[in-house]
Formats: structure tokens, C-alpha cells, sequence
């Protein structure tokens, strides 16, 4: 039986909108029903606490978290076994260091170990590629992904002087249509959320001006997507002089690192500001940027731990306050950050701590022989639904080809190979040779972080 997106594929570009609608309107009441409403209240109300205020509500909440896994989830059960804690040894984020960082191999080997016994919600399975490819099975509570997205709504769009029910146009990893198609549109329209969708896999010389067009016609008051791919098309934009042509209220980018010149020329095409915001699919850590250009840090989301005070960089651990369908405690993000100093006061008034820098999402892009750029967050996608991949990387050293790289278990077959090669090639087209290899492990770059693409061609930031 083909899956839905099967179905969707091949139906004809109306019932792919009005599909795209009902899509959104499961995906809507997962997100925006329930509790969401309370929560907008509850998040609005605390971006003003003071810091000391926010240090005991995220105390508290740790706390019950702590408390929960230990009763509730049995590798936590065992950890603190091993480890002769009781879950009252954890009294705030400073006592987190007795545990030990936990990998997010450690979660992928056995995801099943980290759900609780006893859960009062329903919980939600979700899959991320995260931007290292290595694909994690994870599951979330309705109440979880109701608080991250009052948290997004309030600390991320509000911030940026947009509102849910605003006319949006997105540009992220979904295959809105096939990659082999030659011609417009590249996009679907949800017609009952006022949404475009935009492909994040035809930004080519010959199709961003039809992109271009029909967002001057969408006329968004926001753009939301990754920065690979609306710097793709900003860079078009203010290459052809058309600045301003497309006017938001606002861009809103996450999931890959955003270089100054990038937000240099992302503000010129679109004449507004730029947003960055960072939030892990796992519900561990939310930062988003406020008017004043802070990355502010919800600490009652989840404890960001700073583990120098003197401006270097380290690894992004991360502590999930709200999801107990899967707690994560002292979770590696694989992300590096760089804290601001704990006395930074930002001038929007807000005592939420911030972040100097996000680092270490540092990636390249692969750049295909028709001329398009495919950024490693959209190409992450393919890795997320198949099995048996520990960590991968794709190098790009000519136009032509590819060389994927991968760690595999043993449970990847060749079948499981042809699989990965339909997903890249749904990305990457058949323009390009894509050669597999199978390696024992994968260099990191100074951070200690795994970049997904490495292109000395499409080469856009530091290693
Ligand atoms: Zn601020």
C-alpha cells in the first residue's frame, strides 16, 4: 500500500494544496490545541522574571523532572543505581554535573530504555535527522510540543513582531514536489493557514526568479526556513536588484548557522530584520533572538549548561524540563555554543541568560551540475528514515559526484543503501554520481562537531 506521501505525489497540484491544508491541520492541533493557549500566557508572563526568579522556577522543574525519570525510566532507574544517587541529589542545575553527558548514540541504541513506565499523556513518535545525519526515534508528549510551540510563539515570532495566523512563507526540508520537476511551481499553498511551501531543492539560477515572483505575489508578512535556503534566494535577490521586492515584517531562521554576511544579506533583500533561533526536535534547549540581537535562553524550557565563564566555546548540553515522554538529562547536543557573560544584561529589560554565539553548525553545501545548492539541512531529511546509519557525512570534492560516507550497524544492508539513494537522489536529482562508502568512523571538525556536508565547492563557512 503506498504511504501518504506516495499519494501525494501523485495527485494532481490542487488536491496536493488542499492536502497540504489537511496536513496542516493535524499537525495544527498537535501544536496549537490543548493547553497552548495557557502556555502563551505562562511563557509571556515569564520572559519578565527576574533572574533569580527564573533560576528557582528551573530548579523546581528539574527537580520534578529528576524525580520522574528516576521513578519512571529505567535507564535513569539503573544510571542512579550505578551511581549511588537518589534523585534528591540533584537539587539545581550545579548539581547536574554528577551526571555523566549523555550521548546521543547512547539514545539512538536503545531509545525504547528512556521511555517511562507510566506516562498520563499519549505520547507522539517523531524522527530527527538532525544536521549530522544520524537519524534519532524519539517521542514527545502533546503537552510538550503545546509549551515548545507557546514558547516559539512568544520568544520567537512575538519577538519579532509577527503572530500565528500571519501570512507565512516556509522554506525547510519538506519535498513539497518532486525533484526532477523541470518547471514551476515549487511550491504548494495551504490555503486554510494562508502558508506557502516552498521546495528547498530548486534554487537554481534558472528557477529563483519563479520563486521570487510568486513570493512578491504571496506577499508574506514572515518568512520562516532554513539559512542555507533563504540566503539562496536573498543573495539572488539583491544580485538582480530587486531589494524590497518582497517585504516581511520579518525572516526567522534556525537549523544552521547563521554567518554575519549571511544576515547581511538576508536584511538587504528583504529590508527587516533577521531572527535566529535554535530549538532541538528532542525538546531539550530553545534560544531564540530578541529585537536587541541577545540569543536569550528559556531556562524554564530547558537548563543550557555553561560550563566556562570565561567566553570560550563548549559543547551545547542541554537538560529537557517539559517532555516526559523521553527525558533527556545533560543531553549533547553536538552543538557548540559560546555563553555571554552571567552579568550580560540585554537592553529589551529580559534577565533570561544569553548566548554569545551559536557555533559549530558550520556546514557547507553541495552544489549539483544544474546549479543548485542543497544546504545539509534539507539534506539531513534522507538520512532520518533509514535504519542502521550511525553517523554519515557526504564529500564533495567536483561538481559531478558525491561521496557519502557512512558508519553503519549491522543491520544496514545494501537494500538499506538503495533506500538512502532513493532519499538523496528525491534531494539531489540524478545530475549527480553518488558513491557510498562504508568507514569505521567520521573526522570531527575543532569543535569536536560532525559536519554533514563537507564541499570544498559549495564551501560557505569556517571548519
Ligand atoms: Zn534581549
Amino acid at each position: 500500500m503506498p504511504g501518504l506521501e506516495d499519494v501525494y505525489r501523485r495527485s494532481p497540484i490542487v488536491v496536493q494544496n488542499a492536502m497540504a491544508t489537511a496536513f496542516g491541520a493535524k499537525e495544527r492541533l498537535l501544536r496549537y490545541g490543548g493547553r497552548f493557549r495557557d502556555y502563551c500566557d505562562e511563557v509571556d508572563r515569564g520572559q519578565w522574571l527576574s533572574a533569580d526568579e527564573l533560576a528557582e522556577l528551573q530548579a523546581a522543574r528539574l527537580r520534578a523532572m529528576v524525580s520522574f525519570s528516576v521513578d519512571q525510566v529505567p535507564y535513569y532507574r539503573k544510571l542512579f543505581d550505578q551511581l549511588g544517587l537518589a534523585a534528591s541529589d540533584i537539587r539545581g542545575p550545579e548539581d547536574l554535573a554528577a551526571l555523566p553527558v549523555l550521548e546521543k548514540d547512547t539514545v539512538r541504541q536503545d531509545p525504547e530504555s528512556f521511555r517511562p513506565t507510566d506516562l498520563a499523556e499519549r505520547p507522539v513518535a517523531q524522527t530527527t535527522g538532525g544536521t549530522t545525519g544520524t537519524p534519532l526515534r524519539y517521542w514527545v508528549t502533546p503537552s510538550a510540543m503545546q509549551y515548545t510551540y507557546a514558547t516559539y510563539e512568544v520568544r520567537f515570532r512575538r519577538w519579532a513582531g509577527v503572530a500565528l495566523g500571519d501570512r507565512m512563507a516556509s522554506i525547510n526540508g519538506r519535498k513539497v514536489v518532486p525533484v526532477e520537476q523541470a518547471k514551476p511551481p515549487f511550491w504548494r499553498h495551504n490555503l486554510a493557514f494562508n502558508q506557502l511551501y516552498l521546495s528547498a531543492y530548486h534554487l537554481t539560477d534558472e528557477h529563483l526568479p519563479s520563486y521570487v515572483e510568486r513570493l512578491e505575489r504571496f506577499a508574506p508578512e514572515v518568512i520562516v526556513g532554513y539559512v542555507s535556503s533563504i540566503h539562496l534566494l536573498a543573495d539572488h535577490i539583491n544580485r538582480h536588484g530587486l531589494a524590497g521586492v518582497v517585504r516581511p515584517r520579518a525572516v526567522l531562521v534556525s537549523s544552521e548557522t547563521l554567518f554575519p554576511w549571511m544576515r547581511a544579506d538576508i536584511e538587504q533583500a528583504f529590508g527587516c530584520k533577521v531572527h535566529d533561533g535554535y530549538g532541538l526536535g528532542e525538546l531539550a534547549a530553545f534560544i531564540t533572538e530578541c529585537r536587541h540581537g541577545s540569543l536569550h535562553v528559556s531556562p524554564e524550557y530547558g537548563v543550557v549548561e555553561s560550563t566556562t565563564t570565561d567566553g570560550e566555546e563548549h559543547r551545547l548540553i542541554a537538560t529537557g524540563l517539559f517532555n516526559r515522554a523521553m527525558p533527556l538529562l545533560r543531553y549533547d547536543t553536538g552543538d557548540v555554543i559560546r555563553m555571554a557573560p552571567p552579568d550580560h544584561r540585554c537592553p529589551c529589560g529580559r534577565e533570561l541568560p544569553v548566548v554569545d554565539q551559536l557555533l559549530g553548525r558550520a556546514d557547507d553545501y553541495v552544489v549539483t551540475p544544474d546549479g543548485r545548492s542543497v544546504g545539509p539541512a534539507p539534506l539531513s531529511l534522507a538520512f532520518q528514515g533509514v535504519p542502521g546509519i550511525r553517523e554519515a557525512q557526504i564529500r564533495q570534492a567536483e561538481e559531478a559526484a558525491v561521496d557519502v560516507l557512512l558508519v553503519v550497524d549491522a543491520t544496514f544492508d545494501d537494500a538499506r543503501e538503495h533506500q538512502l539513494d532513493h532519499e538523496l537522489r528525491e534531494r539531489l536529482g540524478h545530475v549527480v554520481d553518488i558513491r557510498y562508502e562504508r568507514v569505521d568512523a567520521i573526522a570531527r571538525t575543532v569543535w569536536g562537531k560532525r559536519r554533514l556536508v563537507d564541499s570544498s565547492i559549495g564551501r560557505r563557512g569556517a571548519t
